[in-house]
């Protein structure tokens, strides 16, 4: 399948957008990930934060990633509000997305099938409250599919009639970027993707680190 450059695609709709009063509704995987996102977004748009991750293990992990947001929310409304809608935690949800695929390890098709389930909670809100656009940050991780995320996006555009924001947040150094901002604000960067079994993926990878194995 061809290879889409989508960070040129959401140049492209930056270009044209009327004015910096456009609607946004962006779904945050956590603080960190937001840092760059915001930056590159806060001229464009009017955000509203979206901290839908029911996938997140354990509660305590999912509370400390949301207050990071919080704090994140904070910085970033100094010379221009940013606004937060509330979500609510709910992890059997995350599990009914992803059944039958547990075993698969990260960037399968269970991470598919998580992107999916979480794009289309937000492509439903931003519907409802009558957002001009909606998208995510997980495109700035380099270790999430960029490709399939924005393939996710336009398929829920068409869905709910929503704008979709094309993005690959991760080129032009956007990646290399959050990690800088996240040390600047001492912002707590987590381990683990999010989900019970990377963590215990993670935690299998440090053993074998510890043992001197290859992983
Ligand atoms: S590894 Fe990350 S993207 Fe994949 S299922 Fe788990 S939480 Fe979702």
């Amino acid at each position: 399948m061809e290879r889409i450059n989508y960070q040129r695609e959401m140049e492209n709709i930056l270009r044209i957008l009327p004015d910096n009063q456009t609607k946004l509704l962006l779904h945050c995987c956590c603080g960190p990930c937001s840092t760059q996102v915001l930056s590159v977004l806060k001229k464009y748009f009017d955000i509203t934060l979206y901290f839908y991750n029911p996938n997140i293990y354990p509660r305590e992990e999912y509370e400390k990633r949301l207050k990071e947001l919080i704090k994140v929310q904070s910085i970033f409304s100094f010379e221009k509000e940013v606004k937060r809608m509330d979500s609510v935690y709910d992890d059997r949800l995350y599990f009914e997305a992803v059944k039958g695929l547990e075993s698969k390890g990260e960037g399968s098709e269970r991470c598919l099938q998580c992107y999916a389930f979480r794009m289309e909670e937000v492509a439903k809100r931003a519907k409802e409250k009558g957002f001009d656009y909606f998208t995510t940050t997980l495109s700035i991780s380099p270790y999430k599919n960029a490709q399939e995320l924005n393939r996710i996006g336009e398929h829920l555009e068409k869905k709910y009639g929503v704008n979709y924001l094309y993005s690959d947040f991760k080129k032009k150094e956007g990646y290399k970027e959050s990690i800088r901002l996240s040390s600047e604000y001492q912002l707590y960067r987590q381990e683990y993707c999010g989900c019970v079994f990377s963590l215990q993926e993670a935690g299998r990878i440090k053993e074998r680190k510890q043992n001197g194995k290859e992983i």
